[in-house]
């Protein structure tokens, strides 16, 4: 047998450390190895076809027999429970008062671009006033699953890109556990200014930036929305209750699946919630269509 150092560069060998380390967190601690060809994974229908699909194949680009993650996390090793039915939108308390969004229709004709022109160098609100960069979105304008955060940290506002602080390499990697690149999915913000020292964004300027969301997705009309975090989940779906009083279960927003997990900067703080999202994240696996790998054993 070949040594992998043998067979693949130091790159890759730290990419495949650093993910394994990460399903290692997740508590994924089973993987194992298909000796076949993506080719033969193809004819075989185990794998879709890039053709048919807007996603790209989740595989590293040296050699083919590298290890795949099993899905076997820990809540697994533990009796089942049966999953509560899923909540409807209606059913949680929102708050008093006309939505922000039940009065705005899509836009015909709109498109990501004539949005952030239509934002332009925005000063409609009072974080313009110390942001550097307006953090607008980033990802595949066609997307089928669009990952919604609260606001720019320091990084992002620098960079003028969505979630590339420490949150945001969790989220990518994220995003590559679940068989995707960044690429592929679209990540924004629910206020596109940097709330000065990384506080919650305020009442009055989420109501003032949000229906530029609201035309982003619309305008992106992907399968999943996912909401990172309280702030983005209680804006979209005008609730009061915690996140936590509704995590990982489908919830419907504007005739789309919505499901909302925690934050990455959440997850930094707190490792071992990083079990509870993938659960919620293989969920929206499911619905995508993705593989979700059952516990298989390393050949
Ligand atoms: S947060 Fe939104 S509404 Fe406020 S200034 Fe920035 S782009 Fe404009």
């Amino acid at each position: 047998m070949i040594p992998m150092a043998e067979r693949i560069s130091e790159t890759l060998q730290k990419k495949v450390s650093d993910r394994l380390s990460f399903y290692q967190d997740l508590g994924i601690d089973l993987f194992y190895r298909d000796r076949r060809s993506v080719a033969t994974r193809h004819r075989e229908g185990q794998l879709e076809s890039p053709a048919t699909t807007h996603f790209s194949t989740p595989e590293f680009q040296e050699g083919e027999t590298l290890p795949k993650p099993a899905a076997k996390p820990a809540w697994q090793k533990t009796a089942p429970v049966a999953p509560p039915p899923s909540p409807k939108i209606a059913s949680l308390p929102v708050v008093a008062g006309p939505s922000l969004f039940e009065s705005m229709d899509k836009i015909a004709g709109d498109s990501l671009l004539k949005i952030r022109e239509d934002l332009g160098e925005c000063t409609r609100c009072k974080l313009h006033s110390t942001r550097h960069k307006i953090v607008f979105g980033d990802g595949n304008p066609k997307a089928q699953l669009v990952f919604v955060g609260e606001g720019p940290g320091a990084d992002e506002d620098a960079q003028g890109l969505p979630f590339v602080g420490r949150a945001g390499k969790l989220l990518t990697q994220m995003i590559e556990a679940m068989g995707l690149q960044r690429k592929d999915v679209y990540i924004c913000n629910v206020v596109k200014c940097r709330p000065s020292e990384n506080r919650q964004p305020e009442e009055d300027e989420v109501s003032t930036c949000s229906p530029f969301l609201m035309r982003q997705i619309d305008t992106i009309a992907p399968k999943v929305i996912v909401c990172l975090g309280a702030v983005a989940a209680k804006t979209l779906l005008q609730t009061n209750r915690g996140i936590s009083q509704f995590r990982g279960e489908w919830l419907e927003f504007r005739g789309r699946k919505l499901l909302a997990t925690y934050h990455p900067a959440y997850l930094l703080r707190n490792p071992p919630a990083k079990s509870e999202v993938w659960k919620d994240l293989q969920k929206v696996m499911a619905v995508l269509g993705l593989e979700v790998k059952k516990g298989k054993s390393a050949s």
